[in-house]
């Protein structure tokens, strides 16, 4: 009851990367580089498992960035082809990379990371995978008609990485979705049709995390112009709440969110978001047991999972693992008094 677990990234060490950014390039090459990402993933097993946090993740040592991290191995992508896309709706300018033909995955991205990673715990272990709507809105296309076209083709390639994986021992397939709360028409029209198609066959849990982005000041600022509350689920949770999707995860740190919201996801696991993901502060364990407390008005403990509220890749080290600890002992607090 009340199992924990991270939304999925983690900062990287900065003998891996430049801490506090993203996109941040490796500092090593070759062999070196793949024994450092896996030194770097052994440390935040240990540190997720001595804090006390039930699903771990391999802290998305591994990629670069959450998106391009999978693309990176996909064919019919030209890297050299750069677009300035506004993405997220023009919340931020990227330079991405361009579909130029039909999408296809000559091998598996993250069979070997996840090989490595399941062999260092015995805890339930979540994968994250960027979901085929957040991938449309992270690369330029001049391939494909439409953008639900292109999200059926990636959601086919998805299926066939989360299938792998999870006959490799992942536990938990989460697809991160943060466009879910941008394009909330295009979620009901065909976002959700893509994220079925990602899970077809799978047997493990599967989740989606939908959030309102990294604690950077693009993000911060597009909060500020939300409004007094933030009413972006309301107009997807019913569509989620009947679709096959186990497990939904959303903001409650911090956030302007109604909790209320979580009364429209009744035959879900909700991941509950109790430590924000910004850099300034570390949450007590008692400011993460008070945001559990409120969201158990909405949410029975069996389906409430303390969560982060998005990745923790771009804050300081040291906070993110201040905020890891406080997470599982603010769940340990509620636990007791149940
Ligand atoms: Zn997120």
């Amino acid at each position: 009851m009340l199992e924990t677990t991270i939304a999925g990234s983690l900062p990287k060490p900065e003998w891996l990367a430049e801490p506090e950014k993203l996109w941040a390039p490796w500092r090593l090459s070759g062999e070196k580089l793949k024994q450092a990402k896996e030194h770097a993933a052994a440390e935040w097993l240990n540190h997720q498992q001595s804090a006390g946090i039930d699903i771990v993740t391999n802290g998305e040592q591994f990629r670069i960035h959450f998106v391009h991290g999978f693309l990176e191995h996909i064919s019919g992508i030209d890297w050299d082809k750069k677009t300035a896309m506004g993405i997220r709706d023009n919340r931020y300018t990227v330079q991405v990379p361009t579909v130029t033909g039909p999408v296809s995955r000559p091998q598996s991205v993250h069979l070997d990371e996840v090989r490595f990673t399941r062999a260092q715990t015995d805890h339930k272990l979540k994968f994250t995978l960027p979901g085929p709507m957040t991938i449309c809105d992270t690369i330029a296309d001049v391939h494909y008609a439409s953008r639900p076209e292109m999200a059926m083709a990636i959601a086919e390639i998805l299926n066939d990485e989360a299938r792998e994986l999870a006959y490799a021992g992942v536990d938990v397939i989460q697809f991160d979705e943060p466009a879910f709360n941008v394009f909330m028409d295009d979620v009901k029209e065909w976002g959700i049709t893509a994220l079925h198609r990602a899970i077809d066959g799978l047997t493990c849990t599967t989740a989606v995390h939908i959030c309102y982005g990294y604690g950077i000041d693009e993000n911060l600022r597009w909060k500020e112009s939300l409004g007094s509350e933030w009413r972006q689920y309301e107009e997807i949770f019913p569509a989620l709440n009947a679709s096959r999707i186990d497990q939904v995860s959303l903001e409650c740190a911090d956030s302007r969110v109604p909790l209320s919201l979580m009364g429209l996801l009744k035959d879900k696991g909700l991941m509950v978001g109790a430590v924000a993901v910004t850099p300034e502060k570390v949450e007590t364990p008692k400011e993460v047991a008070s945001t559990i407390r409120s969201a158990l008005q909405y949410v029975d403990a069996e389906r409430l999972f303390p969560c982060t509220n998005c990745g923790m890749a771009p804050i300081p080290y040291d906070t993110a693992l201040g905020k890891l600890k406080s997470l599982a002992a603010g769940a340990v607090l509620v636990r007791n008094k149940l």
